[in-house]
């Protein structure tokens, strides 16, 4: 076995299984493995990745920020976090920011900001306020969060949880209107469900559930720690709806695909809840990864990268329509944020994704049944066409095939 993998495996926990591929490169869209073999990156870290591998803008800041001045806490100012919060909230039409690092840490920020302005703000009375979040949410993995999962496999043996959240199907305004309470502090919701499947909900589905919140002065909390900063398009997800949401979160290509970076960001009078002591991080906002995101966010817009996803995300849905497999059930996305959801009684999504890493593309399942695409949104219709190919082709090898993980995984 590779040298790699034994270690990992020997001293590193068991909470993830990855294929066998030992990755040591990266650049732009590609990625390479021990061997020199090269990878079309289709999966980009769950989105973190969206600026491609390794760009040169990001790391000649990462350098220069790191050797001028890393981490200092927020027990000062510096001269980097005002210039990085304050063009993150222009870019995103919100007030204010709080800097976290992992896109859990924002979504447990904005749970808190929610529940004391419900107590502060809204004159709910305390330790009664409800959350309503969804059926096949995913915001993460600490304790309150998988609290409110769908999913058994992140709840079982984790409890007891907290309380004070309910769950209703996703995409249904109607049932949004209905589990409302007096009680009710905030919705909290992805635009676009990501881990959950891919899973856009109807069209209108998020303005609806706007004009719902607005009635009941219940916050409309938008998760869009995998869909925002273009992945779908558009900067915001929300703003497919013309939505402005409440409070938002942001992580993953935030941190421009070398650190991890992310924020909680709101209206003022929602971020007013937070007084200095009553929440913090010891790394978020810090200096290098302020100047990181704030660049980030440069490349992003000095390179019309959110119009590339829009444009490529089209093309690469057109492409893959044309496919035509009879093991395809649904093919879903919004921009680069694409799923293809199929048959499992054939194959396994991770049989398909294991057979896309052997033909030169990376790629991660979501649950048993769907194939996510999620590349860089620097990729060239060029990139695309070829990765067609491939993807067209492993589709065509497992038509040909009577069982399911026929090819040996
Ligand atoms: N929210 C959403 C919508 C996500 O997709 C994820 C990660 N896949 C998270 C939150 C959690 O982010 P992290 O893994 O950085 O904690």
């Amino acid at each position: 076995m590779n040298h790699f993998i034994e270690l990992e495996q020997q001293f590193c926990a068991h909470n993830y299984s990855p294929i066998s591929i030992v990755l040591s490169q990266g650049k732009g869209v590609y990625v390479w493995d021990d061997q020199g073999n090269r990878y079309l990156d289709m999966m980009s870290a769950y989105s973190a990745v969206s600026l491609g591998h390794s760009h040169p803008r990001l790391v000649k800041t990462l350098q220069e920020q790191g050797a001028r001045l890393g981490v200092v806490s927020r027990a000062f100012y510096t001269d980097q976090l005002g210039p990085f919060v304050a063009r993150t909230c222009k870019l995103t039409g919100m007030d204010m920011g709080l800097p976290m690092n992992t896109g859990a840490e924002a979504v447990e920020t904005a749970l808190k900001a929610a529940r004391k302005w419900a107590y502060t703000v809204k004159g709910i009375s305390e330790n009664r306020a409800e959350i309503i979040v969804c059926e096949g949410n995913f915001h993460g993995r600490t304790i309150a969060i998988i609290g409110f999962s769908s999913e058994d496999q992140y709840r079982g043996g984790f409890g007891p949880f907290p309380k004070g959240f309910i769950r209703i199907p996703y995409g249904d305004a109607q049932a949004l209107q209905q589990a409302i309470t007096p009680n009710t502090a905030a919705f909290l919701v992805e635009p676009v469900q990501g881990e959950g499947g891919i899973v856009v909900p109807p069209k209108g589905y998020l303005r609806r559930c706007a004009e719902i919140c607005r009635n009941h002065n219940v916050l409309l909390l938008c998760d869009e720690v995998q869909t925002g900063l273009g992945r779908t398009g558009r900067i915001l997800a929300s703003h497919h709806d013309g939505v402005q949401p409440d409070g938002l979160m942001l992580g993953k290509a935030l941190g421009g695909g070398l650190l991890p970076v992310s924020m909680f960001l709101a209206r003022n009078d929602v971020m007013d809840v937070f007084q200095p002591g009553d929440h913090g991080s010891t790394f978020g906002g810090n200096p290098l990864a302020a100047a990181v995101g704030l660049e980030a966010l440069n490349v992003l817009v000095e390179d019309d990268l959110v119009e590339n996803a829009a444009e490529m995300g089209k093309y690469f849905l057109e492409r893959l329509f044309q496919i035509r497999s009879p093991l395809i059930k649904s093919i879903r996305g919004k921009g680069l944020l694409t799923g293809i959801e199929i048959y499992t009684a054939q194959i396994s999504s991770k049989a398909f994704c294991a057979a896309l890493a052997l033909n030169g593309i990376l790629s991660k399942e979501t649950h048993e049944t769907v194939i996510r695409f999620a590349p860089p949104i620097i990729i060239t219709q060029a990139q695309i066409n070829w990765a067609i190919n491939r993807i067209t082709e492993i589709f065509r090898q497992f038509e040909r095939l009577p069982y399911k993980d026929a090819v040996g995984h």
